[in-house]
């Protein structure tokens, strides 16, 4: 008892205590990490590449516009057979400002005869830059670099005049603006991109969050139903795999309840069925014991006892008749002739029959024949003509007729009993449903035979219904079908 109580209070407290771990172990929360990870490798990718793509155009269009530059200034020179500080200087000055940051022009030696910038000037002195010295050699010289937030191009030229060198063109340009620009876009695109993860991760946890307490949600009414709870239902709005999950635990909820409520029902009326004939000997028993009776009085209470002892026999053989159509398969189904086994079923019922002054009348021939358990046929059809028999008048009769139909064997059962009232039809096929509650238990019966019948007959596949016999009396028309039409369904 102890370790019970223990534990059903392990099981109760387990969700509280885990909460945390359960979040941490939920496939949510894996699948919302590996979507952060997948979107930061993407941001990040976004960040290297973009800025490399705009710092390789800028470079491109640094180095045709010094190029262009140069050449302009070059062309400027074509028509001279000879440089001179006084002459350069005029050209410089005539060619539109060119926006750079120095200008050096030199003469074939590499001596600079004009620099345009005034302090530290290299006017007079042999330059030592080692683009001059290429562009000395014939060669044209471009090139663009980044470091430290500044864009730095350098373009060196050789002047040619009438297929002659007389010099160098040097043009050096330091672009702040364009790599302050730069600067600040790659800034900017790396702050978005934090704010993007950021909200992801953020949306992605509250996300994770509330379908982690919806799927808790699930698994504590799961429990609560494993428990015997079977009021317990879960929101079903919305039409996604949890609002579907959610309505399917509802219905089989809903369906766990009917058929915890049909068990409830079918125990208490078995207990109530089960003290009635017991509280009746009780009373005989004690009656003899307390009271000084004749013998004859004795003889006939000691009779009542045995008639209530026959009854309780009859009604545990019913209930457990029952509890085996409910647990177990039912038995294989073969042909079976149906007019050996009706003789055999009045047969059994003659005596009772002739002490209530009812005869018993079969008509059926020799080929009719069903798919159906054997037991189950001679079940069915004792049941339904001891009713007829129970309920009927002195002198009425019970008459069985079967035929063969295209698919299947119609049996008829008819009495010229009391009939049954059309608003009890509905109910006489459910467990402990009697019509006339009075004369059922005079005639020890205790609501379970049709039951019986109708459980019996649909697991070998067919159908009973009743109906009115014209003239007075019911009649149970109960159709299983032939071993022919079985073999057609089954390809
Ligand atoms: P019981 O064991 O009480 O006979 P059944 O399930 O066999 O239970 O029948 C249910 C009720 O249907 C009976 O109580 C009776 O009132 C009614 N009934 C069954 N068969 C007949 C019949 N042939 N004629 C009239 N009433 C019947």
């Amino acid at each position: 008892m102890d370790t019970i109580l223990r534990h059903s209070e392990n099981r109760k407290s387990a969700p509280r205590r885990g909460r945390f771990a359960d979040f941490i172990r939920s496939s949510q929360l894996r699948h919302a990490a590996a979507y952060v990870l997948i979107t930061f490798v993407g941001l990040l990718l976004l960040n290297l590449y973009a800025p490399m793509a705009i710092r390789n155009l800028l470079f491109s269009s640094q180095r045709t516009a010094m190029t262009d530059k140069a050449q302009l200034m070059a062309a400027s020179f074509s028509s001279y057979e000879h440089l001179d500080a006084e002459t350069v200087r005029e050209v410089v000055h005539s060619v539109n400002d060119l926006h750079t940051t120095r200008l050096l022009v030199t003469d074939p030696d590499g001596r600079c005869l004009y620099d345009s910038q005034t302090t530290g000037s290299a006017e007079g002195k042999l330059t030592l830059f080692p683009e001059i010295a290429e562009a000395l050699s014939g060669t044209d010289v471009v090139y663009t670099r980044y470091k430290n937030d500044l864009f730095t191009s350098k373009a060196a030229m050789p002047l040619m005049a009438y297929n002659r060198l007389i010099g160098a063109i040097y043009l050096l340009e330091n672009d702040r603006d364009q790599a302050e620009l730069l600067s600040s876009l790659q800034k900017t695109l790396f702050w978005i991109s934090v704010g993007i993860e950021a909200l992801i991760i953020l949306l992605s946890m509250l996300f994770s969050m509330l379908f982690s307490k919806r799927m808790r949600n699930v698994l504590q009414s799961v429990q609560r139903l494993d428990d015997g709870d079977y009021s317990v239902r879960l929101p079903s709005r919305g039409n996604d795999e949890v609002a579907r999950l959610g309505k399917a635990f509802n219905d089989l909820a809903q369906r766990l309840k009917q058929s915890e409520d049909v068990r409830k029902q079918f125990v208490s009326n078995a207990s109530h069925e089960l003290k009635t004939p017991l509280a009746s000997i009780k009373l005989l028993a004690d009656s003899i014991l307390q009271n000084e009776m004749d013998e004859a009085t004795t003889k006939e209470f000691v009779s009542d006892i045995g008639n209530e002892a026959d009854r309780l026999t009859r009604l545990s053989a019913k209930l457990l008749e029952l509890t085996r159509l409910d647990s177990s398969p039912a038995e294989e189904r073969q042909a079976v002739a149906v007019a050996p086994v009706a003789e055999r079923v009045l047969r059994m019922l003659l005596p009772q029959a002739r002490k209530q002054g009812v005869t018993l009348d079969l008509v059926c021939g020799p080929a009719e024949t069903v798919l159906a358990s054997e037991d189950d046929l001679y079940q069915v059809l004792f049941n339904l003509v001891e009713n007829g028999v129970k309920y009927n008048r002195p002198d009425g009769f019970v008459r069985m007729t079967a035929e063969t139909g295209p698919d299947a064997v119609t049996i008829r059962v008819e009495d010229s009993g009391y009939g049954i009232p059309n608003e009890a039809k509905p109910h006489i096929f459910e467990r402990f449903y009697r019509v006339d509650k009075a004369r059922s238990r005079k005639a020890g019966g205790a609501g379970l035979g049709l039951s019986i019948v109708h459980d019996m007959v649909l697991r070998n596949r067919g159908s009973v219904t009743v109906e009115d016999r014209p003239g007075g009396g019911t009649c149970f028309v109960l159709t299983l079908p032939t071993p022919a039409a079985e073999r057609e369904e089954t390809p």
